[in-house]
């Protein structure tokens, strides 16, 4: 069977399912590998490094997806790319069900299997498929590259023949992947790094990286309703006034800011206001990773570095992953192909789409003709 990549359409998207590497791979598992010419390109990945990995470079996506019985991309698809799906033909890809009701019942119409990275199990076994993670790590990195990249001063401090210079303060909000890529950049360049998070037992986690857990004087729950799955639930009023109280004594102090507090299924919580923007120093800089979903600062806007009135940087942007295409392509794709591992039991490039399969079965939101989603809960954890 073959597997193949389109070029992303997505204005401004760099990022490729499919690189010379994961399709030397893929090869093992028995496939025959496709690709659009120029799919890699954004990323460096020229046709000729996928031609010399055994790949077959095609001149258009309608060529491609003609081709490929499996097709391999990182955006949701596009309706022009949903007209050239059909049955036997299964695509997987980022796909957010819940955020795509329309797309999902479109590419059921055309009969297409429909395989979401997004809803890969967060199970253990799951790990090596989980993109979410894969690209949230990139995005806690880079955040912290792209807010040095704004900030005047150095993240470490140092003691030069000009003068003594303090390391920089960083406050890292809400310590999941993202964050804790965040607080282990932010540490390793050398800034007096703090974290928070709901979850208390992060703290542990934030402190044996060198950075320092921000406790807050709450004896109360912190959560109102209960977590579920390892999530965030939204705080309680009375946690929420302490951690803003919290956040308002350290705004004058912090230099830069990662925000990264989500809770799934709902708009992200607002923790960093406009009087904590108003209380920091100029030149400070705030990067909200939670910007696509709303943003936790006041003064973010999607897509957009703005600076405020006191001189403030706010970074709103949400293609951190394909700012760092090569990495992301690489790790992505690695995700992919792991998956297609698990498709494929006995490497013959036949794949068996065993709904038994927790895993399989979590990401598959349409078969044959059905949409699957949601999934019932995974037996294993
Ligand atoms: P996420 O992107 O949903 O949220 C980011 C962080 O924001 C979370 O740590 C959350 O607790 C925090 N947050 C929410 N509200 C907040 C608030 N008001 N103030 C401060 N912080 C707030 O998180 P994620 O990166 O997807 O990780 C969530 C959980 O999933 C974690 O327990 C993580 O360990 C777990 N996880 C498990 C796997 C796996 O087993 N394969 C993979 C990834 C993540």
């Amino acid at each position: 069977m073959k597997i193949g990549s389109p070029k992303e359409i997505f204005p401004g998207e760099a990022r490729v399912a499919m690189t010379p590497d994961s399709a030397l791979q893929l090869q093992k598992l028995g496939y025959e590998c496709l690709i659009e010419t120029g799919a890699g390109k954004a990323a460096g990945f020229s046709d000729e490094a996928y031609t010399k990995a055994g790949v077959t470079v095609l001149e258009s996506a309608a060529a491609l997806y003609g081709s490929a019985d499996f097709i391999a991309k990182v955006r949701p698809p596009e309706q022009s790319e949903v007209e050239l799906l059909g049955p036997g033909k299964t695509l997987i890809s980022f796909f957010y069900p819940a955020q795509n009701k329309e797309l999902l019942e479109a590419a059921n119409a055309k009969g297409a299997n429909v395989i979401a990275m997004d809803m890969v199990p967060r199970i253990s076994r799951a790990q090596k498929m989980d993109a979410l993670s894969s690209m949230a790590n990139i995005a806690g990195y880079r955040a912290v590259i792209e807010a040095g990249n704004n900030f005047g001063r150095f993240f470490t401090g140092q003691v030069t023949a000009a003068g003594k210079i303090p390391p920089a303060k960083v406050l890292v909000i809400g310590a999941g992947v993202a964050g804790l890529a965040a607080v282990g950049t932010s540490v390793s360049l050398g800034a007096i790094t703090y974290a928070f998070d709901v979850r208390p037992e992060v703290a542990e986690q934030i402190e044996s990286m060198g950075a320092n857990f921000v406790f807050l004087d709450f004896a109360g729950p912190a959560q109102d309703g209960a977590a579920t799955g390892g999530y965030a639930a939204p705080s309680s009023p009375e946690f929420r006034e302490a951690q803003l109280k919290k956040f308002r004594e350290l705004a004058p102090d912090i230099d830069i800011v990662i925000t990264t507090a989500l809770i799934p299924g709902r708009d992200a919580p607002k923790l960093w206001l406009e009087d904590m923007v108003a209380a920091m120093k100029p030149g400070s800089v705030i990067v909200d990773l939670a910007a696509e979903r709303g943003g936790n600062c006041d003064l973010t806007v999607a897509d957009q570095k703005i600076v405020s009135s006191n001189g403030v940087t706010v970074i709103g942007y949400t293609d951190f992953p394909s700012r760092m295409a090569t990495q992301a392509s690489t790790l992505y794709a690695t995700n992919i192909r792991h998956m297609m591992t698990d498709l494929t039991p006995a490497k013959d490039g036949v794949p068996v789409h065993n709904m038994d399969d927790d895993v399989i079965r979590g990401a598959t939101v349409t078969k044959e003709g059905a949409i699957t989603y949601p999934p019932p809960p995974p037996k294993i954890q």
